[in-house]
């Protein structure tokens, strides 16, 4: 068995250098290597022939295949359907925004959430990513479109907080000055809520901006759609918030896809101004993208919805859709790539 080398922090490699009798400083060079995109390690010429020989056999390094590259005529979005080393395939997309390029990445392939509007667990999930699997969608992105990625968003395949030691490595790599160095202010994380992972992630104090996947203020509607909610209701997941933003004054952003006939009632908007008193945090309204397989519709009603919201002192944006020439949201692609066989 190889060793993953990328997936390792600078720490780790400093101490696997030395044990093949190498000082600290060969282990920021390759560091700066392979965070900067290397995929052999000949090209590593700052390096010893010798070393580079001994890394190959011992080690290495992911690089995924593109399988599908679609380019939105609309608004330039790219979307990245990838293969895994092992066959697996997962997507990556990158939107321009005027602030900057962003890049949505996956966590897992698949997902065991059973989200019923999301296309991303259909198939269940297959397994987490790798560290180096999670930087590699950033690295290869940007190599592949030749943009910068300023801004980083964990809204792809699969639920972050499900693979937290990896999610929290992978964010250690992404923000380390001699990578790509990405401010954790610059990056967002959605979790449809494992109020456990919301604390331990609190205890960290990172900086960086957390999204909570709410989609319905009630047990009852939430339960129905995403069952992890069977397990902890919308009380306690909004006391985890709480003790969230407690910890690291940051506020939180509340994801919810408005679904016609199911979240989208004037009570149902009055019970969520309710449930946000004194939890400083907004609202993100997401027109729901139709996923073939489910009977769920996009609500005619976010702008109802949104206006009774403001009237009662609640931050709302809408979320503006990219990309919907090209399947760009979560799973679609994976999923049509699946079926073809
Ligand atoms: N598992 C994480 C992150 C991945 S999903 C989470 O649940 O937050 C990223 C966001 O897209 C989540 O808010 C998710 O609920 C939302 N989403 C999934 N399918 C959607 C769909 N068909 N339409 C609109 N939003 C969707």
């Amino acid at each position: 068995m190889k060793i993953d080398i990328k997936s390792m922090n600078l720490e780790e490699q400093t101490a696997y250098l030395s044990t093949l009798g190498e000082p600290a400083f060969r282990a920021r060079q390759i560091f700066i290597w392979l965070q900067g995109g290397a995929v052999s390690f000949h090209e590593m010429t700052n390096l010893p022939k010798a070393l580079r020989t001994k890394l190959a056999e011992c080690c290495w390094i992911t690089k995924p295949e593109i399988v599908r590259r679609q380019v939105s005529k609309l608004d330039g979005t790219i979307k990245y359907l990838w293969r895994l080393s092992d066959g697996n395939c997962i997507e990556t997309v990158l939107m321009r925004y005027h602030h900057g390029n962003t890049v949505c990445i996956s966590s897992q392939v698949g997902c065991r959430m059973g989200c019923a509007f999301c296309a991303s667990t259909l198939g269940g999930k297959v397994r987490d990513l790798t560290p180096a699997e999670m930087i590699d969608q950033v690295l290869f992105t940007q190599m592949d479109s030749g943009l910068s990625v300023s801004n980083i968003v964990l809204m792809g395949i699969g639920e972050p907080l499900d693979n937290f030691d990896t999610v929290i490595r992978f964010l250690e790599l992404v923000n380390h000055p001699d990578g790509l160095h990405i401010g954790m202010r610059h990056i967002s994380l959605s979790t449809c809520g494992l109020t456990e992972e919301i604390d331990k992630l609190a205890a960290l104090r990172l900086q960086l901006t957390l999204s909570v996947s709410l989609h319905a203020p009630d047990d009852e509607t939430r339960s129905r759609i995403m069952p992890i909610n069977r397990a902890v209701g919308v009380e306690r997941l909004f006391e985890a918030c709480r003790r969230y933003f407690d910890c690291t004054g940051r506020r939180i952003s509340y994801e919810y896809a408005m679904i016609d006939g199911v979240n989208d009632a004037d009570w149902q908007a009055d019970l969520l101004a309710r449930r946000l008193r004194g939890t400083p945090g907004h609202i993100n309204l997401i027109p729901l993208n139709e996923v073939k397989e489910s009977p769920l519709k996009p609500s005619h009603r976010v702008a109802a919805f949104q206006k009774r919201l403001e009237e009662q002192g609640v931050t709302v944006t809408v979320r503006r859709k990219l990309g919907g020439d090209i399947d760009a949201s979560c799973g679609q692609l994976r999923r049509k790539e699946m079926q073809r066989f």
